[in-house]
């Protein structure tokens, strides 16, 4: 039998988690890499806070009530789950066990306290990137400039992003977003090596036994 096309060599599903503090630009980076790349699936999070207009539900997030999310958390139908700037945020649980299971990559878009819960469980599947707001000021008015909160919310957000970017070390790959081009380029080219990683590709086993076993005459 010949060896298969590298392309098709099995390998363990990736789990990508992108945190950032608000504003910092992971939403649009991590549109750009489902865009650049269909085979990425998205995880849809569940969350309590208020739909923002901009926002269509199942696609950005599930809206669920508190009572509804507590239900959930309790029956451990979330893999993790947060209170992020006084709202609770979790990751549905079976979407990520189906996608894992038949080798495809997903994305995760949440705060640190998600990506450590990640990092805990299933530390051999996640690659981490943290992505930084080039100065605390572009972060600031590239909050404004979405003005999709309200005053109040953008100033919790300004004030949570220190702790959050408090958290870097923690994370495999740390990406300054100083242009957008480049923050996408540098994230995607993350994806593309770590989907090479020996230790992913266990489909590497059979394809390297067929080479040899392969033997063109002299
Ligand atoms: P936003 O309200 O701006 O959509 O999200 C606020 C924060 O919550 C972001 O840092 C986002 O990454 C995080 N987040 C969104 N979904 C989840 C989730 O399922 N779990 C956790 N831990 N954080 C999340």
């Amino acid at each position: 039998m010949p060896a298969k096309k590298t392309t098709e060599i099995a390998r363990r599903g990736l789990m990508l988690v992108i945190s950032s503090p608000s504003g910092a630009g992971k939403s649009t980076i991590s549109r750009a890499l489902m865009e650049a790349d269909p085979s990425l699936g998205m995880s849809v999070s569940v969350t309590t806070r208020q739909r923002r207009p901009s926002e269509i539900a199942g696609r950005h997030y599930h809206f669920i009530s508190v009572r509804e999310f507590e239900r959930l958390r309790d029956s451990d139908a979330l893999l993790e789950w947060a209170e992020v700037h006084g709202n609770f945020y979790g990751t549905p649980r079976e979407p990520v066990e189906v996608a894992m299971a038949a080798g495809r990559d997903m994305l995760f878009d949440i705060d640190w306290q998600g990506a450590h819960q990640l990092q805990e469980k299933m530390a051999a599947d996640v690659v981490s990137i943290f992505v930084l707001p080039p100065t605390m000021t572009e972060l600031q008015s590239r909050l404004h400039r979405r003005a999709e909160d309200t005053e109040e919310v953008i100033r919790t957000r300004l004030i949570n992003s220190r702790s959050e970017i408090g958290h870097w070390r923690e994370y495999d790959y740390v990406i300054v977003n100083e242009d957008l081009d480049t923050a996408f380029d540098a994230v995607h080219s993350v994806v593309k090596a770590e989907r090479l990683r020996r230790d992913r590709r266990h489909g590497l086993f059979d394809f390297v036994r067929h080479l040899l076993e392969e033997e063109p005459e002299l």
